[in-house]
């Protein structure tokens, strides 16, 4: 039995609404619930996690979305926070190597957390980048502890916060991009791209998003890469219970369509099936365009925000398959990243581009190499994710264009990764930008949100707290600091703060 922590709120408890039950939802709303504020977790769909969703076809379970678990601290301090503990509710198990990296000319780089290994494969590729590759961990350990340790979890309210920081991000060049800083320091074409591509992780274009992106390569290094047993899933399985265990209350099937705003204050929010749910406090872990455009529409700052989010940049999107085979293929890394022919110009053209490129750079994930359940005995679930543009710069018809995409992709990781992979083929399903759009409410389905470039980070990204309204809060990938697992839930810290804060505030001036 977990201890419950002290309701902070005895004198009255305050209730909070959060919208979405993403990574970043769900570790809001465990937040809240644990400080005492009686929260309840609304979600679109049928099943909790967001980009995280979970497929389950013919005894296969296909992890809809991330899948490179990293910074398990943030997890445990998560857990923490709700008197549990994370290793009592998912297992984390250790994944080596951290990314198999493989190109059309044979070259294949294992990057995992052994310096003698990584200085051996460095060296019998470019004898002068084993210097170099230190030289550039020493710089990824530095931004790492500026950009993450000291400021991923702090709420950009004010343009102070963004001045206090930027001598540390001029002294660093946070105003270069992740590849110029990467080849600062490393010559080798292909170790490169080996040491710049991980920007992409979070949708970050690593020809435009600021090197202190480059931190994802120390966080790797400090505390390696994981995956929960049983899949993500497993892990917004654990995450959910801990929010229930604690009192907390998660609807399904709630759409919201709309939060009411009374008085300048968000007052209630409204489900497409017109259940209201009152609440001192309103969060949204959905699509920032899509909570001030669409959820606040009848209200003149939704209206507003909305149109101005509308014109910044957004990030790319993905084409997802994810396919059962009839066999388990033990030779295939856990993570591979398949490059393709080009690099920046295939990356300019997936940010920029108008149409599909010709050729493509993949992520190929193989997970029951790691962890065999999640397909039936002997046999192997995958998933294959292709980069391409979002629906704002490349208007394509899925429809037609997505089948033909995946056989296009099928064919190639036969040809040279998964032999006999079409005859093995069990089953199959896509997920198109055009999913991205209606499933998710991304806008212009994409899959990261707002791109991350400097000018859309920390203060420049829309705010943890509404800057007119001030019981409305954002979490996810939309706020500061950004994308991906630790992004979001350190998202879910910075946000929680403010909304504790507030709600003590309040209590005392009432
Ligand atoms: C294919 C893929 C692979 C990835 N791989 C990795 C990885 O390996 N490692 C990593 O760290 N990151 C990865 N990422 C990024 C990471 O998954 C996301 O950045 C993160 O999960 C986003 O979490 P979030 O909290 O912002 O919300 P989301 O996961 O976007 O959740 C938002 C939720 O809000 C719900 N919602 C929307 N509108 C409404 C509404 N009106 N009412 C109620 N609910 C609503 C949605 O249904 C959704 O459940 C990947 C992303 C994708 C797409």
């Amino acid at each position: 039995m977990n201890q419950i922590p002290q309701n902070d709120f005895s004198a009255g408890t305050k209730t909070a609404v959060v919208i979405g039950a993403g990574f970043g939802g769900l570790a809001l709303a465990i937040r809240l619930q644990a400080a005492g504020i009686q929260t309840v977790l609304l979600e679109k769909r049928d099943k909790p996690g967001g980009r995280a969703y979970v497929y389950e076809d013919q005894g296969f379970t296909f992890d809809a979305g991330p899948t490179v678990i990293t910074d398990p601290t943030a997890l445990e301090e998560l857990f923490e926070v709700a008197g549990a503990k994370l290793s009592d509710y998912v297992e984390l198990l250790p994944v080596a190597p951290f990314y198999r990296l493989a190109w059309e000319d044979g070259f294949v780089f294992d990057y995992a957390d052994d310096q003698e290994d990584l200085d051996r494969q460095i060296g019998a590729k470019s004898p002068e980048d084993v210097a170099g590759y230190r030289r550039f961990l020493a710089y990824s350990k530095e931004v790492f502890h500026e950009g993450y340790e000291k400021l991923g979890t702090v709420p950009f309210l004010n343009f102070r916060d963004m001045m206090r920081a930027a001598p540390q991000l001029v002294k660093l060049e946070a105003y270069r991009s992740v590849y110029s800083k990467v080849s600062q320091f490393i010559k080798d074409d292909q170790l490169r791209q080996a040491f710049s591509f991980h920007s992409l992780l979070v949708g970050g274009n690593p020809f435009a998003t600021s090197s202190i992106y480059a931190l994802i390569h120390a966080l790797e290094r400090k505390w390696g890469v994981f995956f929960p047993r049983g899949g993500t899933g497993a892990l917004v399985r654990g995450m959910v219970k801990l929010f229930t265990d604690i009192g907390g209350r998660i609807e399904v099937d709630a759409e919201v369509a709309e939060i009411t705003i009374e008085n300048g204050r968000a007052s209630a929010v409204r489900t497409r099936g017109g259940a209201v749910f009152k609440a001192d406090l309103v969060a949204s872990n959905a699509d920032v365009v899509h909570t001030y455009a669409s959820l606040m529409k009848t209200s003149e700052r939704g209206r507003k925000h909305g149109k101005a989010l509308q014109k910044k940049r957004f990030s790319m999107s993905l084409f997802v398959i994810y396919f059962g085979l009839k066999t388990h293929r033990p030779d295939i890394a856990h993570h591979t990243v398949c490059f393709g022919p080009r690099y920046r110009p295939l990356i300019d053209e997936i940010f920029k581009g108008q149409e599909l490129a010709g050729d493509f750079s993949l992520y190929l994930h193989n997970p029951c190499v790691t962890d065999p359940s999640l397909a039936p005995e002997g046999m192997g679930s995958f998933y294959v994710l292709s980069p391409v543009p979002h629906l704002g710069n490349a208007p394509i018809d899925w429809a037609v264009e997505g089948p033909k995409y995946r056989d296009r992709i099928l064919d190639y990781l036969e040809a040279r990764y998964i032999p006999g992979l079409k005859a093995d083929l069990v089953t199959s399903r896509i997920f198109t930008p055009d999913d991205f759009r209606d499933e998710l409410n991304a806008h212009l389905g994409s899959a990261f949100s707002l791109d991350p470039v400097l000018t859309q980070s920390a203060w420049f990204r829309p705010h943890n707290r509404d800057d007119q309204i001030p019981n409305l809060y954002i979490v996810g990938a939309g706020t500061h600091p950004g994308a991906g697992v630790p992004g979001v839930v350190g998202s879910a810290k910075a946000t929680a703060g403010l909304m504790i804060e507030d709600a003590r505030a309040s209590m005392v001036r009432a």
